[in-house]
């Protein structure tokens, strides 16, 4: 019996029966990140989805998700990066500017300076890199920067001009992305973004038709991304997270209400600002000349029913946008369907963001599917700050300082964000390898026990029928020596 046991334990070894797999996060799952710039977390609810409908069936979709304040493009991406709000991370805009010589440079061109961006929080491909990961990123925001001497090792900036829109285009950067740098040069981690449906939005307005196509566009375009993982055989162990930086809402235009033009509201002078951000949507900073900041903000207070105007330490804390020394001493802000003008209304867009992140119209939409997802869930909203943390946790890497945390995503993860190596899951895994093998040998040994003992009556009966009965103790002990171990 002893041999048939060995036999028995090399057949079924323990440590193989214990189902581990769906008890942890084992860290060594792909992870891809998909923005749609733009996608207001209610977009699918006037357009046939099927792609993101399937993709909410076998993964996970938030109600929506709270984008940090200034809801515009690179600082929120650079919180989905670091983890950080705003006033931390110090990307505070799109435009990067220099108060003295008043120069400034847009969206595209900032892109390109790196003190903007390597501002002392480190983003999670630097960070991955440094624990032994690849890392890569398609046109993400921060992606052509060198943060602490050291660049994405994969990386593919948009040229100028760029259309963010062509879905031709966004096909190939999805080819790209899957074939050539998941699978052929099996990178752990990618960033790929994609500038629709916030171009629909601005253009046209969030109820447009135009913005409704781009959804399909989008949602044709997740499909995409899905059966080219499957193609490339890497689903299984592709955790896919699609979100988006931002929402967008409608913005009212002349003659409906009165619009907010600095000039036009009495005591403000733009001869009393050394620098200003202006006529960027419903936001804008100022920066007074020497001794003229009181003069400037009690002017521009109350100026207009729908304009906020903070000094900038009294700015609402649950912003989290006053302590970065970037932010200048005013800052602006509109209610929605807002913007703010400096001399003359020139803002012509018909959607607009930037708004209070509290405004519905600015959340943004958050799916995720892979093998570290629970299927079919459907999870509250929660702030995008926690995307990092969650991040770093699929990617079994160690997080720099943040401020998010994994408390608020962890329910969204089969393991509920056990990872695979930490002592007490080993030890709790360890205990249950010990409790599977003991049972298994337990179960072994009954067995024999109820195989051999009928054997013993029935070759006892066949033999001697009477021996029991008649109390012959010598032929029993003679049966007994014949079959015991
Ligand atoms: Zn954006």
């Amino acid at each position: 019996m002893l041999l048939a046991l060995s036999v028995l334990l090399l057949i079924f070894p323990p440590t193989l029966s214990a189902p581990t797999r769906d008890l942890c996060t084992t860290g060594k799952n792909k992870l891809l990140l998909t923005i749609f710039d733009g996608f207001r977390w209610d977009y699918d609810r006037d357009v046939d989805t099927p792609n993101l409908d399937k993709m909410a069936e076998e993964g996970v979709k938030a109600a929506y998700v709270t984008p940090p304040y200034l809801t515009i493009t690179s600082p929120t991406h650079f919180t989905l990066l670091s983890g950080r709000y705003i006033e931390n991370h110090g990307v505070i805009h799109n435009v990067w500017f220099n108060t003295t010589t008043r120069q400034r440079k847009e969206y595209y061109m900032t892109q390109f300076v790196d003190e903007y961006w390597d501002n002392g929080s480190l983003p999670i491909w630097i960070t991955a890199q440094r624990q032994g990961l690849k890392t890569g990123s398609l046109h993400f925001p921060g992606t052509a920067a060198t943060y602490q001497k050291e660049t994405i090792q994969v990386r593919e900036v948009e040229p100028k001009a760029y259309d963010y829109t062509n879905e031709t285009a966004w096909r190939e950067n999805v080819d790209k992305v899957m074939k050539e740098w998941l699978k052929d040069q099996d990178l752990d981690f990618v960033t790929l973004y994609f500038g629709d449906p916030d171009e629909a939005g601005h253009k046209h307005g969030p109820d447009s038709s135009e913005r409704r196509e781009a959804v399909k566009k989008v949602d044709r375009t997740v499909g995409y991304i899905r059966e080219t993982a499957e193609k490339h055989g890497l689903s299984d162990h592709l955790n896919i997270i699609v979100t988006a930086d931002h929402g967008m809402t409608t913005v009212f235009k002349g003659g409906q209400v009165k619009e907010i033009v600095l000039t036009d509201i009495p005591g403000f002078s733009y001869k009393d600002l050394q620098f200003h951000l202006l006529d960027y949507g419903p936001s804008a900073m100022l920066l007074p000349k020497e001794g003229l900041l009181d003069k400037v903000y009690q002017a521009l207070k109350g100026g207009h029913p729908n304009l906020h105007v903070y000094k900038k330490e009294d700015m609402p804390a649950r912003l989290h946008y006053s302590k970065h020394p970037r932010i200048l001493p005013i800052v602006l802000f509109a209610d929605p369907g807002y913007v703010i003008n400096g001399f003359y209304p020139i803002q012509t867009n018909k959607g607009e963001h930037g708004y209070d992140n509290e405004v519905m119209d600015m959340k943004p939409f958050f799916r995720a599917v892979g093998p570290d997802f629970h299927s079919n869930l459907l999870v509250g909203p929660f702030e995008t700050v926690n995307v990092y943390p969650l991040m770093c946790h699929l990617l079994g890497i160690k997080p720099e300082i943040n401020d998010g945390s994994l408390d608020n995503t962890r329910h969204m993860l089969i393991s509920n964000g056990e990872p695979c190596d930490s002592g007490a899951d080993v030890a709790e895994s360890s205990l249950q390898n010990v409790f599977i093998g003991l049972a298994a040998v337990a179960g072994f040994l009954l067995l024999a026990f109820v195989v051999v003992t009928s054997y013993n009556m029935y070759k006892r009966r066949k033999i001697n029928p009477k021996a029991k009965d008649t109390g012959d103790e010598d032929e029993m002990k003679a049966d007994s020596k014949q079959t015991s171990f």
